[in-house]
Protein backbone atom coordinates (compact mmCIF):
# COMPACT_ATOMS: atom_id res chain seq x y z
CA UNK A 1 0.00 0.00 0.00
CA UNK A 2 1.16 3.30 -0.85
CA UNK A 3 1.82 5.41 2.14
CA UNK A 4 -0.02 8.76 2.55
CA UNK A 5 0.79 12.18 2.82
CA UNK A 6 1.29 13.09 6.44
CA UNK A 7 -1.42 15.36 6.17
CA UNK A 8 -2.11 16.78 9.90
CA UNK A 9 -5.62 16.90 10.89
CA UNK A 10 -7.64 17.67 14.27
CA UNK A 11 -9.39 14.78 16.60
CA UNK A 12 -13.22 15.09 16.42
CA UNK A 13 -15.29 13.80 18.73
CA UNK A 14 -18.57 12.27 18.09
CA UNK A 15 -20.29 15.03 19.25
CA UNK A 16 -18.30 17.25 17.36
CA UNK A 17 -18.89 15.56 13.99
CA UNK A 18 -22.69 15.41 14.82
CA UNK A 19 -22.72 19.07 15.31
CA UNK A 20 -20.80 19.52 12.46
CA UNK A 21 -23.28 17.48 10.05
CA UNK A 22 -26.14 19.58 11.78
CA UNK A 23 -24.81 22.84 10.20
CA UNK A 24 -24.26 21.42 6.82
CA UNK A 25 -27.74 19.46 6.07
CA UNK A 26 -29.50 19.95 9.01
CA UNK A 27 -30.07 17.24 11.41
CA UNK A 28 -29.61 13.96 11.00
CA UNK A 29 -30.63 11.69 13.96
CA UNK A 30 -28.02 11.32 16.67
CA UNK A 31 -28.13 7.25 16.29
CA UNK A 32 -27.47 7.72 12.37
CA UNK A 33 -24.04 9.72 13.19
CA UNK A 34 -23.14 7.61 15.09
CA UNK A 35 -24.07 4.37 13.23
CA UNK A 36 -22.57 5.78 10.33
CA UNK A 37 -19.40 6.88 12.57
CA UNK A 38 -19.10 3.24 13.25
CA UNK A 39 -19.10 2.25 10.03
CA UNK A 40 -16.80 4.49 8.48
CA UNK A 41 -14.47 2.96 11.45
CA UNK A 42 -14.86 -0.06 10.80
CA UNK A 43 -14.04 0.09 6.73
CA UNK A 44 -10.75 2.27 7.71
CA UNK A 45 -12.38 5.52 6.66
CA UNK A 46 -12.20 7.52 10.35
CA UNK A 47 -9.77 6.14 12.43
CA UNK A 48 -10.45 6.07 16.02
CA UNK A 49 -8.05 8.17 18.23
CA UNK A 50 -8.10 7.46 22.46
CA UNK A 51 -7.86 11.39 23.94
CA UNK A 52 -6.58 12.32 27.43
CA UNK A 53 -10.04 12.78 28.47
CA UNK A 54 -10.75 9.21 27.82
CA UNK A 55 -12.97 10.13 25.02
CA UNK A 56 -13.14 8.32 21.63
CA UNK A 57 -12.32 10.70 19.01
CA UNK A 58 -12.19 10.09 15.38
CA UNK A 59 -9.99 11.50 12.50
CA UNK A 60 -10.48 10.94 8.75
CA UNK A 61 -8.02 8.28 7.58
CA UNK A 62 -7.53 6.03 4.65
CA UNK A 63 -7.66 2.23 4.81
CA UNK A 64 -4.98 0.59 5.39
CA UNK A 65 -2.33 -0.04 8.40
CA UNK A 66 -1.77 3.01 9.92
CA UNK A 67 -0.85 4.75 13.49
CA UNK A 68 -0.95 8.00 14.66
CA UNK A 69 1.18 11.07 16.24
CA UNK A 70 -0.86 12.93 18.25
CA UNK A 71 0.07 16.35 19.89
CA UNK A 72 -1.24 16.82 23.36
CA UNK A 73 -0.69 20.83 23.01
CA UNK A 74 -3.04 21.57 20.18
CA UNK A 75 -4.38 18.05 19.47
CA UNK A 76 -3.02 18.14 15.54
CA UNK A 77 -2.90 14.76 14.96
CA UNK A 78 -0.58 13.04 11.80
CA UNK A 79 -1.13 9.38 10.66
CA UNK A 80 1.74 7.24 9.31
CA UNK A 81 2.41 3.94 7.41
CA UNK A 82 5.16 1.57 8.17
CA UNK A 83 4.97 0.15 11.42
CA UNK A 84 7.73 -1.76 12.71
CA UNK A 85 6.34 -3.89 15.16
CA UNK A 86 6.76 -7.05 13.57
CA UNK A 87 10.05 -8.28 15.22
CA UNK A 88 8.56 -7.25 18.16
CA UNK A 89 5.32 -9.16 17.87
CA UNK A 90 6.99 -12.56 16.16
CA UNK A 91 9.33 -12.47 19.58
CA UNK A 92 6.35 -11.87 22.12
CA UNK A 93 4.28 -14.35 20.23
CA UNK A 94 6.86 -16.98 20.76
CA UNK A 95 8.07 -15.89 24.00
CA UNK A 96 4.01 -15.99 25.56
CA UNK A 97 2.72 -18.43 23.23
CA UNK A 98 0.33 -15.66 22.46
CA UNK A 99 -1.66 -15.78 19.30
CA UNK A 100 -1.46 -11.85 18.54
CA UNK A 101 -4.09 -10.69 15.97
CA UNK A 102 -3.52 -7.05 16.44
CA UNK A 103 -2.14 -3.97 17.91
CA UNK A 104 -3.07 -0.14 18.95
CA UNK A 105 -0.22 2.41 19.27
CA UNK A 106 -0.38 5.94 19.55
CA UNK A 107 2.12 8.17 19.91
CA UNK A 108 1.71 11.17 22.22
CA UNK A 109 3.78 14.54 22.22
CA UNK A 110 4.17 17.61 21.21
CA UNK A 111 4.27 18.98 17.18
CA UNK A 112 6.45 21.08 15.39
CA UNK A 113 5.11 24.44 16.12
CA UNK A 114 3.99 23.43 19.78
CA UNK A 115 7.92 22.40 20.67
CA UNK A 116 9.03 26.02 19.69
ZN1 LIG B 1 0.73 21.06 18.47
ZN1 LIG C 1 1.19 -1.21 13.56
Amino acid sequence: MANPPPTPDTVRVAEQLYADLGQAVGPPGRATVYRTIEQLNAAGWLARIHTQSGEAGYVPSLPGHLHHLICTDCGVVIAFAGCALDDLLARLASETDFAIEGHLLQLYGRCASCKK
